[in-house]
C-alpha cells in the first residue's frame, strides 16, 4: 500500500513548507489555505484520527497547536483562529493521519460552510440534552 501523504513528508519524501518539528510532533503550512497562516499539527507517527491517537501524543500535538497560535495570532493578528480536527468522510477528513488544523480567520462575517450549520441550529429541550448527556456517559471512559 502508498506510504500515506503525511507519512511522506514526516519521513522526509515529500515536500511541505514545515514550521515545527521534533522527534514526536511536526507541523506545516497547508497548500490550500482558507486563510493566510492556516497550519496543520501532526504527530509523526501515523494515527488515523482520534479514536486512534495516544493521549500522550495528542497532548504533545495540542500544546505545539496552542503555541502555533500563538506566534499566528501574533503576527497576522487575525481576527479569529478556529482550532478543528476532522474525524471520518463524512467530518471533511480528506487525509487519514491525524491532523489539527489552525485556520486564522480574517472574515469579520465568519461566512463560511460551518458557520452556517451554526446559525440553523435550534435549542432542544432540557429532557431531550438529559438523555443524550445519560446515553453518552455510559460510555465514557475515564481516568485511563
Ligand atoms: P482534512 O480534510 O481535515 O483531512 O485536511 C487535509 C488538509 O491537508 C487539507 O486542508 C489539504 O489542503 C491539506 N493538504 C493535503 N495535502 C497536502 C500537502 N501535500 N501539503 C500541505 N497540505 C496538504
Ligand atoms: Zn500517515
Amino acid at each position: 500500500m502508498e506510504e500515506c501523504i503525511f507519512c511522506q513528508i514526516a519521513n522526509g519524501k515529500r515536500d511541505a513548507e514545515i514550521i515545527y518539528s521534533d522527534e514526536k510532533v511536526m507541523a506545516f503550512m497547508d497548500h490550500r489555505p482558507i486563510g493566510r497562516g492556516h497550519i496543520l499539527v501532526l504527530p509523526r507517527e501515523h494515527y488515523r484520527d482520534v479514536f486512534e491517537i495516544p493521549d500522550d501524543i495528542l497532548c504533545r500535538v495540542s500544546v505545539i497547536a496552542k503555541k502555533l497560535s500563538i506566534a499566528v495570532k501574533r503576527t497576522f493578528n487575525p481576527l479569529g483562529i478556529n482550532l478543528i480536527e476532522n474525524n471520518g468522510t463524512d467530518a471533511g477528513q480528506t487525509i487519514f493521519h491525524f491532523h489539527i488544523h489552525i485556520i486564522p480567520r480574517y472574515d469579520s462575517r465568519y461566512n463560511n460552510e460551518l458557520a452556517k450549520v451554526a446559525w440553523g441550529r435550534k435549542v432542544v429541550s432540557p429532557d431531550v440534552l438529559r438523555e443524550t448527556r445519560e446515553k453518552i456517559q455510559k460510555n465514557l471512559e475515564t481516568g485511563k
